[in-house]
């Protein structure tokens, strides 16, 4: 998993790799790209930020098994950033994952992830019946509700999330009431902020940009994901 960077002044140990699995904007389908979706390979664990339709077999097409992924990270819930997560987990269960998937994003992360057990657990109720697997998925699927600030950390990264202003044109009963997220990953090598949908916004820009800018010639650069906004 890990790559060695040389150049003229310095040879240095990466840890980590960022592949944009999909990177189109909104939810129309189309004939050869897929949705948002990233993958972030630290120490050899892999990551997945955000699971836009197409993201498992994207996966694939990168050259990783979708049953190696354990942590996801959702930034908000329009579907062309959660429409592949059950099916993510669910193709992972089928090629044999036996540890858990833990799903973290905004408030009802949980209930997105119960529903997907809900939708995936007929077909997994067949493959048990078919032989070759016994757990049942809703002991392996869970979604965290998180808020801002530090999120998660393990022993190879470190994730801060804000609110940006994807949904601050929202009026009436739902101003306020969804939440979407930017987050900013810090890993041994690396700082990756993904922005997920938004504009110009004070808080990523002071909070996340402008610190991890400081930052970078400590961690040899960053990347940063941004799509359109309201998409
Ligand atoms: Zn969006």
């Amino acid at each position: 998993m890990q790559k060695r960077h040389t150049n003229k002044w310095r040879t240095v140990q990466l840890s980590t790799r960022l592949i944009t699995l999909g990177t189109v904007g909104g939810p129309p389908p189309r004939a050869h790209r897929a949705q948002s979706s990233n993958l972030l390979i630290v120490n050899g664990t892999l990551y997945v930020i955000d699971a836009g339709d197409g993201a498992a077999r994207r996966i694939a097409k990168v050259g990783f098994n979708v049953r190696d992924v354990g942590v996801i990270f959702i930034t908000h819930h329009h579907d062309d950033h959660t429409a592949g997560v059950g099916t993510l987990m669910s193709l992972a269960w089928d090629n044999q994952r036996t540890k858990p998937i833990n799903v973290y994003g905004p408030p009802q992360t949980a209930d997105l992830i119960r529903a997907a057990v809900q939708y995936f657990t007929i077909s997994a109720e067949i493959r048990i019946a078919d032989g070759g697997r016994t757990i049942p998925i809703d002991q392996l699927f869970f979604g965290h509700d998180v808020g801002t600030g530090v999120v998660y950390q393990d022993a190879n990264i470190k994730v801060t999330a804000i609110e940006n202003t994807h949904f601050a044109f929202h009026s009436g009963p739902a101003a306020g009431k969804y939440k979407s997220y930017s987050y900013r990953f810090d890993t041994p090598d690396r700082v990756i902020v993904f922005t997920g949908d938004t504009g110009p916004n004070d808080a990523l820009k002071f909070t996340m940009w402008s610190r991890t800018h400081e930052e970078a010639s400590h961690h040899y650069g960053v990347a940063l994901h941004c799509a359109a906004l309201h998409l």
